[in-house]
């Protein structure tokens, strides 16, 4: 057994005490406006912050920054909830880092700040850069940035050692002129986000529907008879969409969720922005929960499959589709039998939940015409991300629902234009419409597979890797094993990140690091040819435009697109034929590039100036699937063990209220009633006097994987209402515990939702 301990840890403890009081409200509320309220003004003040507010998600506006849950076809004035108000006055903060900050601050001192304060201290105003052995940033021309990044690329042996991650904010202009660039250079490293939230999605649903994406519109939300909620937190994650929960809700629809905790959003709402909700206890989302053990999906939605195939064989023709299943499917027969064969006391014992309650839900979905499933990374982080997701799937063929109105797969994305970046083409593998790229811009690309993000972190960890380029993001706490990617970072050459903030990827440089300041969303992005607009693809496949109005943050920063054409510019000068600076100046000729290259995108650029913008077909829709038998297949997966050894217990790691993604706007987590602290771990009550520890107790948590111990100290056991053998931490805090060789089966997403741990008194 080796141990990779944290003596210095990368993500710095934190002293003091968690509060915790349980929250007894619904979710939304009085408590949302209050909290918007104080964040807006705190940060961009309250007059500033509400002209920007209305700005959001609205036609001539930009899209919020945050979650990619769509817009409505009719918009309200007020087109926010609490998450997306709090990254729009995250973004328009008055604060500002500027040089003189950085001679200030060490990025020694730098590192032992928690990262709500690294995010605090604002907008990024110049490019910096960290020279060879300096202990200090020291500020840099554009110029000369783009040189030395010039200079390192060309001074590879391969640029497969170059890496280009994206982050899920890049635009679709921006994403495209990128993957142009690293093809042009010579390399499919495109590692970007999406390979650690729903890359489980796009391989499950790839191989079972012949497509990667959702099957829904936000329209068929209107008319599902029952919405399945599973591995999801809608409540922090996509707040709006619990207007759309509370609009079925009070149509008749029925709703069931499949969460470990028992999170508020799921349980109740009250809209925020309708003050008749305000009064009395607000709108029942769930009319079920099924708390099902952390890992326990595959188990869980065999055992819904398997009530239904028995009331199918009580009462033939009752429940399943038979004439859709031998019209658009194959597989069925192998499917049914190895669910026939599961025993029942198995399905009940992995998945954690009563066969009652299994049953209960079974019914909703046999007494549904249409059914809709959504989730989230609670079923793509785990080692068989893949088999959950298919099995979701198995679970709505049975009743035939795709090609109908109100019925559907809906993975929901976490970042705004992560489903639009991989359709750009930031994918380590090649693209179907490789050869179009190649005639548009007469090269020849490259065919060989890339490197994806664990992939990347291991080349970088084995000196494979030599320059590693970020477009947006903090990859440093987005990825799991936090010191392990720090090392592999620091073993590079350079290190580059184009950012609007302070994050914590920025202080574990290459020999050389450097910080690209970048305009956001709210900014006017003013370029040769005037103002320019950018495109977004939300979770549901509607592409529409973001106008940003505001002055921007900093004179000395470029937008996204910009800084990839003169990267481009700079590395490639005569061996490209991309205009790449013309480009830079006239979003439009990008989009028309876009359209001659990405099927879907005819026509691209008045498309886009329509009224809410364009959907891009989804074939499933019209019940043709592009898989291997030009079917919907049935897939037969084993159910996974779940076996631990005294004192184990499974980790899930989650995100705090006051958190998107990796940014950390505050240190409450309001709706689970943790205030003041995030080195928190949540246990079951049950489980406390059997692993010998007290609520409020300070741990050591110790991970285990194939015989290699990760060790993360100082947090604080809080009870929380989840099941026997599971724990939730918060994350980055708790990444440091994740394997980077964990990941998903074919996928490769790494595990962050099962991860053994043990605990440690301190
Ligand atoms: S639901 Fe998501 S996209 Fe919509 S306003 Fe909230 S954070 Fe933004």
């Amino acid at each position: 057994m080796s141990a990779e301990g944290d003596d210095k840890p990368t993500t710095p403890l934190e002293p003091g005490e968690p509060r915790v009081e349980p929250y007894e409200h619904a979710a939304g509320g009085l408590g949302a406006v209050a909290a918007t309220t104080r964040y807006v003004k705190r940060e961009a003040g309250l007059a500033r912050g509400a002209g920007l507010l209305l700005q959001v998600n609205q036609e001539d506006g930009f899209d919020c920054p945050s979650c990619a849950w769509p817009d409505p076809e009719h918009r309200a004035v007020v087109e926010f909830c609490e998450n997306g108000a709090k990254a729009v006055a995250d973004e328009a903060t008055t604060r500002r880092v500027t040089p003189d900050f950085f001679a200030a601050h060490s990025i020694e001192a730098l590192r032992a700040q928690p990262d709500q304060w690294l995010n605090a201290q604002g907008r990024l105003t110049h490019p910096m850069v960290r020279r060879p052995g300096a202990t200090h940033y020291e500020a840099i021309t554009w110029d000369d940035a783009f040189a030395m990044l010039a200079a390192e690329l060309g001074a590879l042996a391969s640029p497969d050692e170059a890496l280009f991650y994206t982050s899920g904010r890049a635009s679709n202009e921006a994403a495209f002129l990128y993957q142009l660039f690293a093809r042009q250079l010579g390399t499919n490293n495109l590692p970007d986000c999406s390979n650690m939230c729903h890359e489980s999605s796009g391989v499950g649903l790839g191989e079972a529907l012949g497509t990667g994406k959702g099957t829904v519109t936000l329209e068929d939300f209107a008319h599902a008879d029952a919405i399945f909620l599973i591995g999801q937190n809608p409540g922090t994650n996509h707040p709006r969409m619990l207007s759309t929960l509370r609009e079925a809700r009070h149509r008749g629809a029925h709703i069931v969720a499949v969460n470990p905790l028992r999170e508020v959003g799921l349980t109740r709402f009250q809209h925020p922005q309708l003050a008749r909700d305000f009064i009395g206890k607000g709108t029942e989302i769930a009319e079920l929960l099924l708390q099902v053990r952390v890992g326990g999906d595959v188990a869980l939605l065999q055992a819904l499959a398997k009530a239904m195939l028995e009331e199918e064989a009580r009462h033939p023709g009752a429940v399943l589709e038979r004439d859709f299943i031998e019209r658009h499917t194959s597989g069925f027969a192998a499917y049914a039998a190895h669910i026939a064969a599961a025993p029942w006391d198995e399905l009940v014992r992995d998945a954690g939940v009563p066969e009652a309650d299994l049953r209960a839900a079974a019914a909703i979905a046999m007494k549904a015409e249409r059914t809709i499933v959504c989730w989230a990374m609670g079923i793509t982080q785990h080692k068989h991300g893949v088999a959950n997701v298919q099995e979701i799937v198995n679970f709505l063929l049975l009743r035939g629902n795709f090609g109908r109105e109100g019925a559907g797969a809906c993975p929901v994305r976490g970042h705004s234009n992560v489903q639009g970046d991989r359709t750009m083409g930031v994918w380590e593998h090649v693209p179907p419409w490789l050869d179009a790229l190649a005639a548009e811009f007469d090269f020849q690309p490259p065919r060989a597979t890339g490197l994806d993000t664990v992939g990347a972190i291991q080349a970088m960890a084995e000196g494979r890797a030599r320059v590693f380029f970020a477009l947006g993001g903090n990859f440093l706490s987005a990825t799991p094993d936090t010191e392990h990617v720090a090392r592999a970072l620091a073993g590079c050459r350079l290190t580059a990140h184009v950012s609007t903030k302070l994050n914590r990827a920025h202080l574990h440089t290459g020999e050389i690091g450097l910080i690209l300041p970048c305009l956001g969303r709210t900014e006017l992005d003013e370029q040769a040819t005037g103002p320019q607009f950018v495109t977004v693809e939300d979770s549901m496949s509607v592409v529409h435009p973001s106008r940003g109005k505001s002055p921007p943050a900093s004179e000395h920063l470029l937008s996204e697109p910009a800084i990839v054409a003169r990267l481009a510019h700079a590395t490639l000068g005569a061996r490209s034929r991309v205009d790449w600076l013309g480009l830079a100046g006239d979003y439009d000729r990008i989009r028309v590039h876009v359209a001659n290259v990405v099927p879907g995108f005819a026509d691209f650029n008045a498309r886009v100036r329509e009224p809410g913008g364009f959907t891009l077909e989804n074939p499933t829709r019209r019940l043709a699937f592009d898989t291997s038998t030009q079917r919907a297949q049935f897939t037969v997966h084993a159910r996974p063990s779940l076996e631990l050894a005294p004192g184990q217990l499974v980790m899930t790691t989650v995100r705090s209220h006051d958190q998107f993604n990796t940014t950390v706007y505050d240190v409450n987590d309001r709706y689970r009633g943790v205030y003041g602290h995030r080195r928190v771990v949540l246990l079951s009550p049950a489980d406390l006097p059997d692993l010998g520890v007290k609520a409020g107790e300070h741990v050591t948590l110790v991970s285990h994987f194939r015989g290699v111990e990760r060790v993360a100290r100082d947090f604080v056991i809080v009870p929380y209402d989840l099941p026997r053998g599971c724990a939730a931490t918060y994350f980055p805090e708790a990444n440091a515990l994740v394997p980077w060789d964990s990941y998903a089966d074919r996928s490769r997403t790494p595990t962050s939702k099962s991860v053994v741990i043990t605990l440690r008194r301190e």
